[in-house]
C-alpha cells in the first residue's frame, strides 16, 4: 500500500529530532521583554535565577535557531517517540469530505499528553545545574503528573502543589504522581506562607492554579536545593515541544502531503507551539499554510482578551509578560477543558497572532464534546477535552471543504488522551453539561487589572 494512503505513519527511534527548532530566531518584531514587577524595567536573567536554573533562562532569551538536544533527553523521549500520525480515514468517510485529515498523536507518551515533552528535558537542565528538588503546581494533574515521571527519570525529587477541589475530586492524576515517587499536597496547603495564610481566611478555600503557582514559586525561592517549573507559556517550554511538528513534518513528507492548514487548542500555548512553530519557517517563505487555534468560549484568551503587559499569577507576584489576556483575577467558569482555563497566553503565540501568522477561534463546550464523541466513534481513540476543541474547529474546516469541494490538507494535534477525563464525558452524556460564555462585562471588569504599563 502506498504511503499516502496508510493509517498509521511511523518513523524510527533514529528519527526523532535532534535539535529544538526556536523560533525566536525568525519572528520579526521579536517579543517585548518580560518586566520586573517591582521596577518594570526589563527583567534580567538574576530576575529568574531563585526559580529557573541558568541554562533555561537562557533558552528563554535565545535567538539561536536550533539548540541541541541532550543525549540523555533523547534517551528518555525514546520510550515513547517518536509518535503517531494517523490519516483519519473514518473521519473522512462520516464527514463525506474532499478534504484530508490528518493528526498527530502525543497520548502515547507515559503521562498521555505532550507535556513530558518539556518535562524532562526542564528535568535534566536543572539536575545538571545541581537543583536537587523540582516544585510545581498543576490544576487537573496533567503537568503535574508529567513532571513527577520526568523527575522519577532523572532521579530527583519533585514536590507538586495540587489545587484541592481537583486533589480530591480528580484522585487518579494524583495517585499517578505518587506512582511516580513524588509528593503532591492539596493547595492551599500548611507547607508555605501562602498556603497558611489562605486557609486562616478561609479553611473551605478550594485553592486556584494562582495559590498553587505562589505555593510551588515561595518553596524554591526559599530552599536553595530546590527550583521551579512552569508547564506552558514560556519561550523554553514551547521550544522543547517543537519535537512534535518536525516529526509531523517528515511524516507528512513520506505522505507526499503537506498541510494547508493546521489545528491545535490553546491553553498556554505549548501544544499548539509544538505543532505549529517547525512550520513557521515555510509560512514566512510564503507557502500557504495556515494556522488555527482553538479555545473555549468560556476563556476566550485569544478572541476576547487583550494584547498588553500582565501578571502571570493571580496575586500579582511574576514578572509582567506581554500576552494576550482577560485579566490575572480572572475566574474563569468551571468548564471541563480544565487545561485551557488559563487568563494569559503564551507571548510568542500572542505576538503571532498580533502579526497575523495565527487565526483564533473560540468554541462552546456541548459543541466540543460532540466533536470528541464523533471522533471517538470513528477512530477510536477517546480525546482529552482540551484537544477535543482542535477536533471540533477541524470539522468545521472539513465540512467547508465539503461545501467549496475543495480537497484540503488538515493536520490537528491530538496532545492527549480522555482517559482520565471520563467524568466530563459522564456530564456530556447525561445532559448535565451547559454552556458558558464569558460575560462581556466581567471581560472589562477584569481588564482593569492589568497594570497600565
Ligand atoms: C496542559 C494541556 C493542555 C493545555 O496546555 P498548552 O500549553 O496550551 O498545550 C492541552 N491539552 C492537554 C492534553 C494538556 O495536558
Amino acid at each position: 500500500m502506498l504511503v499516502s494512503e496508510s493509517t498509521k505513519i511511523l518513523l524510527a527511534e533514529s528519527e526523532i529530532p535532534s535539535h529544538w527548532y526556536n523560533v525566536q530566531a525568525d519572528l520579526d518584531p521579536p517579543i517585548d521583554p518580560a518586566l520586573h514587577p517591582g521596577t518594570l524595567q526589563p527583567a534580567g536573567p538574576d530576575d529568574f535565577a531563585p526559580l529557573f536554573p541558568m541554562s533555561l533562562i537562557g533558552q528563554e532569551v535565545s535567538r539561536e535557531r536550533y539548540v541541541e538536544i541532550p543525549d540523555e533527553v533523547l534517551d528518555i523521549y525514546r520510550l515513547w517517540r517518536p509518535t503517531p500520525l494517523y490519516r483519519a480515514h473514518r473521519l473522512e468517510r462520516a464527514l463525506d469530505t474532499p478534504a484530508r485529515i490528518f493528526y498527530k498523536y502525543e497520548g502515547v507518551s507515559p503521562a498521555g499528553s505532550h507535556k513530558p515533552n518539556t518535562a524532562v528535558a526542564q528535568a535534566f537542565y536543572n539536575k545538571q545545574d545541581g537543583t536537587r528538588r523540582i516544585t510545581t503546581e498543576t490544576g487537573a494533574g496533567q503537568w503535574g503528573s508529567a513532571l513527577a515521571f520526568a523527575c522519577n527519570q532523572m532521579g530527583m525529587e519533585c514536590k507538586v502543589y495540587m489545587v484541592s477541589a481537583s486533589y480530591w475530586q480528580k484522585p487518579y492524576r494524583k495517585s499517578m504522581i505518587e506512582a511516580w515517587g513524588a509528593s503532591v499536597v492539596p493547595s492551599p496547603s500548611v507547607d508555605t506562607n501562602a498556603g497558611r495564610s489562605i486557609r486562616e481566611q478561609d479553611p473551605e478555600s478550594p485553592g486556584s492554579l494562582g495559590i498553587a503557582i505562589s505555593e510551588a514559586v515561595e518553596d524554591a525561592a526559599t530552599r536553595d536545593d530546590t527550583k521551579y517549573s512552569l508547564g506552558s507559556v514560556l519561550n523554553h517550554v514551547l521550544m522543547h515541544q517543537t519535537v512534535v511538528g518536525q516529526e509531523a513534518k517528515r511524516q507528512m513528507e513520506s505522505a507526499d502531503a503537506f498541510p494547508d492548514v493546521i489545528v491545535g487548542c490553546v491553553g498556554g500555548g505549548s501544544n499548539f507551539a509544538g505543532i505549529t512553530f517547525p512550520f513557521v519557517p515555510d509560512k514566512l517563505a510564503g507557502r500557504d499554510v495556515r494556522f488555527i487555534a482553538a479555545e473555549p468560549q468560556a476563556c476566550p484568551t485569544l478572541t476576547r482578551g487583550r494584547f498588553a503587559y500582565d501578571f502571570g499569577d493571580t496575586a500579582g507576584t511574576t514578572p509582567l509578560l506581554k500576552m494576550h489576556t482577560l485579566g490575572h483575577t480572572f475566574v474563569p467558569n468551571p468548564i471541563h477543558a480544565g487545561g485551557l482555563r488559563y487568563h494569559g497566553m503564551a507571548p510568542l503565540i500572542s505576538q503571532m497572532v498580533d502579526l497575523g501568522l495565527i487565526e483564533a477561534r473560540a468554541f462552546h463546550q456541548r459543541s466540543v464534546f460532540a466533536a470528541a464523541v464523533q471522533f471517538a466513534r470513528t477512530e477510536g481513540i477517546v480525546p482529552a477535552p482540551e484537544p477535543a476543541h482542535a477536533i471540533k474547529a477541524t470539522i468545521d474546516e472539513a465540512l467547508a471543504c465539503k461545501e467549496s469541494g475543495e480537497a484540503k490538507t488538515i493536520l490537528f494535534h491530538l496532545c492527549g488522551h480522555g482517559h482520565f477525563d471520563m467524568s466530563a464525558y459522564e456530564s456530556y452524556f447525561s445532559d448535565a453539561m451547559v454552556d458558558y460564555a464569558y460575560p462581556e462585562e466581567e471581560v472589562s471588569r477584569a481588564m482593569e487589572s492589568v497594570p497600565a504599563v
